[in-house]
Order: structure tokens, then C-alpha cells, then sequence
């Protein structure tokens, strides 16, 4: 089922993804060689607790043990942060986060640079960054959920890119993920019909070589089975009459496109 927030909710919402678009700044902030991942969840959990009434959302959602998900270069969504697992110089680095405040959820997920990075990495990040801002203009009110994965499909594809289509965006409000699903492919005029008071994460998941994905021993990483490099954005925005919002971003993003932010899933199909 589809739910419609209220005015009070989608405030709520906004309030979270505030906190949350804070939180990956200042994670990305603190990216560098040298630094482990474990570090950056610890910094990420410490910052959103301070918040009253804010929690991480991952943290025990199907049980994931940790607040941020980490996933670096091959690896897509849902590494799991560790304290043996170190940023290198040139790796490309996803970090999904979430945040629950009174009740509520907001997604969002960025990939950075670690050092310095090809020239591949940085095309890869910027085309994915771009298929985001595409799908975000595509949610607008009375198109429908294909036209969002349409407008990701094709800035990725027709940069050589693939898409992965094993895992997707998703409805989110008082559950972390709600229907409907927003595949990162699709045809216009497809799918549920965009209304008013609908919050949805659209999240590109990008692949520098073949769509098709495996999972590690650890049941939770999720890696390009080619094991070429894979980018992660997301955004949090809500339909209204008066434009698409941006819950998880600066006020400017919803006119001057989209700034670095991301999506999450399990064990269902959900990024
Ligand atoms: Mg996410
Ligand atoms: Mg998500």
C-alpha cells in the first residue's frame, strides 16, 4: 500500500533529512586515506544521537549491525563498517545512511573520493550524481514510478553505464521501506501514478561494467559480479503540487540540481 503523508509528517521528514544530509557532509568531510570505515559510523551514530529524539535507522534494521553502510570501489550497497576495513588512496567510497526522528525516516546515500581517484572514478560518480538529479526531475506529480526509473536508465546507459536492477528505491515514511518500488529502469507513463503527499528514495545504483550482482559471505555486501566499480546517490523527496522537495539536501537543490546524498534495502529487493 501506498501511503500520503500529512503536512505534520512530511515537516517531520524534512527534519530528519536535515540531520541526515548534515551527517553524510560531515562524513564526507572526514574522508581520507587512512581513515577505517568504523571510524566514520562511529563519527555518524555519535552526531545523529546528539539530536534529541533522532536515532540511525539502519542500526538493527533486519538486523544490520552498524549506521552507516560503507561500500567501497566493486562494492555497491550495504557494506557492512569495520574497524580493519581502511580508505585508500584512490578508492571510491558509498556511505547510505538514515535517520528516524519521532517515528519517521529519511534515506540518503553519497559516494566520495578518496584522495585521488582516475578519471574513470570521477566520470562514473558524476554521471551517477546526474542520473539522480534526472530521476528527481522525473518524480513530479501525475507522471508515474517509470518515468523516474526511465530518466535514471537512460543518463546511465547512455554513458556506457549500467544499471542495477536487483535492487531498488523505495516508498519511505513511518517504515523505513514502504511500496511502491522505484527500479532505476522503466518505461514512461508506467507504473503507480505520482501523487501529492508521496515520499519516495530514489536511489541510482551505477555500474561501470555489467548490471548483474552478487552477495558476500558476510549476507550482506553486495559487489558487481564483474567486479568493476559501482556508484550509490540517493535523495529522499516528497511529490507536491508546488514541485518536488528534497527532504535530504540544501533548499537549493529542488531548482539547481542535486547535491551529493542516497538509498538502502533488505533482505527484500530494496537498495
Ligand atoms: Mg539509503
Ligand atoms: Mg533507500
Amino acid at each position: 500500500m501506498i501511503t500520503i503523508k500529512s503536512a505534520r509528517e512530511i515537516e517531520t521528514m524534512a527534519a530528519a533529512g536535515r540531520i541526515l544530509a548534515d551527517t553524510l557532509a560531515l562524513i564526507a568531510s572526514r574522508v581520507e586515506p587512512g581513515v577505517s570505515t568504523e571510524q566514520l559510523d562511529d563519527l555518524a551514530e555519535e552526531y545523529i544521537r546528539s539530536h534529541p529524539g533522532a536515532r540511525p535507522s539502519f542500526k538493527g534494521l533486519y538486523d544490520f549491525p552498524k549506521s552507516l553502510c560503507t561500500s567501497l570501489n566493486n562494492e555497491i550497497v550495504h557494506g557492512i563498517p569495520s574497524a580493519a576495513r581502511i580508505l585508500q588512496d584512490g578508492d571510491i567510497l558509498s556511505v547510505d545512511c538514515g535517520v528516524c526522528l519521532e517515528g519517521l525516516h529519511a534515506d540518503s546515500a553519497t559516494t566520495v573520493p578518496v584522495g585521488e581517484v582516475t578519471p574513470e572514478a570521477e566520470r562514473l560518480l558524476r554521471v551517477t550524481r546526474g542520473a539522480l538529479d534526472a530521476g528527481i526531475s522525473a518524480a513530479v506529480l501525475g507522471n508515474h514510478v517509470g518515468d523516474i526509473g526511465h530518466a535514471v536508465q537512460n543518463t546511465a546507459e547512455s554513458a556506457g553505464y549500467s544499471v542495477v536492477r536487483d535492487l531498488v528505491g523505495h516508498g519511505i515514511g513511518t517504515s523505513f521501506h514502504e511500496e511502491p518500488q522505484i527500479p532505476n529502469y522503466g518505461q514512461p507513463k508506467r507504473g503507480p501514478r505520482l501523487v501529492a503527499g508521496m515520499t519516495l528514495a530514489i536511489e541510482p545504483m551505477v555500474n561501470a561494467g555489467g548490471h548483474e550482482i552478487k552477495t558476500l559471505n558476510d549476507r550482506w555486501t553486495i559487489v558487481t559480479a564483474d567486479g568493476s566499480i559501482s556508484a550509490h546517490f540517493e535523495h529522499t523527496v516528497v511529490i507536491d503540487a508546488r514541485g518536488t522537495r528534497i527532504l535530504t539536501g540544501a533548499l537549493q537543490e529542488a531548482t539547481e540540481g542535486v547535491d551529493g546524498c542516497w538509498a538502502e534495502s533488505r533482505p527484500s529487493n530494496h537498495a
